[in-house]
């Protein structure tokens, strides 16, 4: 039957991060101060393949591992020769180092390539399997991007595979629910998101591990065309401690004491700033409509704003208001007094950059919609809202493209919430989302218009969307984004540039990145953190048809089966209660959410109403419709109360925007405890009764 090339990765142990693991001086996280594993989803992967090959009785298939790293990553492809892999390969060389995602996705593209044909002697009946993401970079594009390079089908956000009728359906997540899918044709790229069976080594693999040989390749072996920092299409500018949470974390004792806090806070109505959620910085102007003519206060780092700042101060002493008139002697003095902050070359670029008065790019601001159904996601608004501010300060338009099939009585509610021109793109074959068929779409309306900014939802769905066009288009792509703003950096002759902050190590750093060697800027930004503007009905705005030739080719997926949450559920409700996992079967889910819901709902005298996270409505306690997370509902509640809820960023995503966070649960190093207002360590069975009590008695 079929092989299957496993990408696995080695990464910091973010799991294992101490106190000395951080740098003193800026407070970042040195990533050589950790242990190095294998990346957990990719050893999920491993397994994931290992069973597909069994499920499939092919014994003589073969299993494949491959990574790219330093020589030190070998110690990933022992780890999966103890465990199922046949041959395994190490893409190492010092030209691939520093790469970023698409010039990461390229040699491993390049590397399967060769595999293919040296290994598997050019059969086209193999799949490639990976984790979705990695913990370092938490980007999720590499395995797209390989996907788009190789022209392969890509199912992303897989949690299952059956074997059926000579092929392989899987289970994947998608926003709102699940859907089972196979590839039209082989090969095919498939991302892992949760395969909990574990493989362990026995002493005999671990011997035999040890022994077999690895197959080494450098880059001439493999003549990928973009590798390490020149091949990259981003780079990171800064890097920086995540800020302070703005949630209280405080542990509480007793049933009482809690009752009190959830009366007072529901009274109160404390207003919280979201997690995660953007800071105010000042609007940004371009130079040339500034008021000062030196004012550059809007550069990317603290250290070019402080330069251009004294400089501006020299430039006024010595009387200086043009740039023309700057001349050597100018130039003299002001160096004798500069040490501090710059030298020759830097001031000559500094004045360079002071000419510079128009944005680096032009074009539009495109928001990527994102519909089900003719209903759109949620994100797609606050995309809107975030890139209204944007294009109002780089004085050009929103623009949003929407692909699919009679789509078109949407484009009303995306002008009224903000966007000036709609680019409609309508084919039947759109109909239902088709990763391969919508980023040609997509990809060939960008190619036409050439927006400066692409923003799509870090959804599953334009998580796997965005890094497929963007590596089409030649671009870079930021994932995952919580901030982004328009800056300069005069010096290097950058105007107007988005500036594109992350989480990355799994939260425990921040990063802002610029886009390079590209003609757009593109990112994909969390849910819950832009701000969805008021709909304005008497907003005016243009509609532009789109034509894209597609044919029944183009369509990568059969989807068999789609589940989605259907019913109703009041989740405008002053408080929610939600139950996880931890309430272990559903009878004690709906005992105890229904006991805790309506003591709240007397005492308090409001509606309130009940919540899941994913793998509660998976175990079946309650209806999909009711799950809270970034594939579920984003909430905003005055009272959010998590009951049995480890605090998965996919959840935490939901429920940002919520004012308290209430936690309750027995493992006294949750992760919830750290992105809640209240906790209490203990089993929901103890002490959910015993707040009830409480409050009844408050
Ligand atoms: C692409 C993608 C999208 C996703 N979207 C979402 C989403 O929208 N929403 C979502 O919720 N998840 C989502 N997930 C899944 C998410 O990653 C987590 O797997 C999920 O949130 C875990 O749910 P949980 O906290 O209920 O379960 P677990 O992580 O298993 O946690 C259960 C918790 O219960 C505690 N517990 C156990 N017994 C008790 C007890 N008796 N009393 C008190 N506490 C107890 C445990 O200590 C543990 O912390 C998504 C994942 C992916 C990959």
């Amino acid at each position: 039957m079929s092989d299957y090339i496993v990408l696995v990765k080695q990464v910091p142990d973010v799991t294992q991060i101490t106190d000395n693991a951080f740098d003193i001086e800026t407070g970042t996280l040195v990533r050589s101060r950790l242990a190095s594993v294998i990346n957990e989803l990719d050893s999920q992967a491993l397994a994931f393949a290992n069973e597909m090959r069994r499920s499939s009785s092919g014994k003589d298939d073969k299993v494949i591992a491959l990574t790219m790293g330093p020589p030190m990553a070998e110690e990933v492809l022992r780890y999966s020769l103890s465990r199922c892999a046949d041959i395994v390969v190490l893409l190492t060389d010092r030209s691939l180092a520093g790469a970023d995602t698409v010039a990461t996705a390229n040699p491993l593209a390049f590397a399967v390539r060769k595999i293919v044909k040296d290994i598997l002697k050019g059969s086209s009946d193999y799949y490639v399997v990976s984790g979705m993401q990695s913990v370092d970079g938490d980007t999720a594009q590499v395995p797209p991007q390989i996907a788009e390079e190789l022209g392969l089908p890509c199912i992303a956000y897989v949690t299952g595979a059956e074997f059926k009728k000579e092929r392989f359906e899987f289970t994947r997540i998608i926003s709102g629910g699940s859907q089972v899918v196979a590839a039209k044709e082989l090969p095919a790229v498939i991302t892992v998101a949760k395969y909990e069976y574990p493989l362990f080594a026995t002493f005999a693999a671990s011997r035999q591990a040890n022994r077999t040989e690895i197959i080494r390749w450098g880059s001439d072996d493999i003549k990928a065309s973009h590798t390490g920092v020149t091949g990259s299409k981003t780079s990171v500018i800064r890097v920086f401690p995540p800020g302070k949470s703005t949630r209280k974390c405080q542990q509480v004792g007793d049933a009482k004491s809690l009752a009190k806090l959830l009366v007072d806070s529901f009274k109160s109505g404390e207003a919280q700033a979201a997690e995660g959620a953007e800071t105010k910085t000042k609007r940004y102007t371009l130079p040339g409509k500034r008021a000062d003519r030196f004012d550059r206060s809007f550069e990317g780092t603290k250290k070019e704003n402080d330069s251009y700042k004294f400089l501006a101060g020299r430039l006024k002493e010595l009387n200086i208001t043009e740039v023309g008139q700057i001349d050597e002697s100018c130039k003299e003095k002001i160096l004798a007094v500069s040490k501090d902050y710059f030298r020759k070359k830097a001031l000559e670029d500094m004045i360079n950059g002071l000419q510079l008065t128009g944005p680096s790019y032009t074009g539009e601001v495109w928001v990527m919609a994102e519909h089900s159904d003719g209903e759109m996601h949620p994100a797609t608004f606050e995309l809107i809202g975030k890139a209204r501010e944007l294009a109002d300060s780089l004085e050009t338009k929103v623009g949003v493209a929407i692909a699919g099939y009679e789509i078109e009585p949407i484009a009303k509610e995306l002008i009224a919430a903000g966007a000036d021109n709609i680019y409609i793109i309508e084919d039947k074959l759109l109909s239902v989302f088709d990763p391969t068929a919508h980023r040609k779409a997509i990809a060939d309306a960008i190619s036409r218009y050439w927006p400066q900014i692409v923003l799509y939802a870090a959804t599953p769905q334009g998580r796997m969307l965005a890094p497929m066009v963007s590596y089409r288009v030649g671009c870079g792509l930021t994932a995952d984004c919580t901030g982004l703003n328009i800056k300069d950096s005069s010096r290097n002759g950058q105007i107007g540039i988005l500036l594109q902050t992350r989480p990355a190590l799994g939260g425990n750093v921040m990063a802002t990145i610029r886009t390079k060697n590209s003609k757009s800027q593109m990112a994909t930004a969390r849910p819950g953190v832009m701000k969805r503007l008021p709909a304005d009905e008497s907003r005016k705005g243009k509609v532009i048809r789109h034509k894209v030739e597609l044919s029944k080719d183009d369509i990568s997926l059969e989807i068999l089966k789609t589940e989605l949450g259907t019913g109703e559920v009041n989740f405008e409700a002053d408080v929610i209660v939600s139950g996880g996992k931890g309430m272990q079967n559903r009878d004690n889910y709906e005992r105890l959410v229904n006991l805790l819901c309506s003591g709240l709902s007397k005492r308090l005298d409001t509606e309130v109403e009940r919540g899941a996270s994913r793998a509660a409505v998976e175990q079946g306690f309650i209806e999909r419709v009711h799950q809270v997370g970034q594939t579920g509902t984003s909430i905003g509640p005055k009272i959010y109360i998590a009951l049995g809820i480890s605090g998965a960023i996919q959840h935490m995503i939901g429920v940002a925007n919520t004012e308290t966070i209430v936690a309750i649960n027995s493992d006294p190093n949750a992760p919830i405890f750290k992105q809640c207002d209240y906790y209490v360590v203990g089993s929901v069975e103890d002490n959910i009764p015993q707040l009830v009590q409480a409050l009844q008695e408050s």
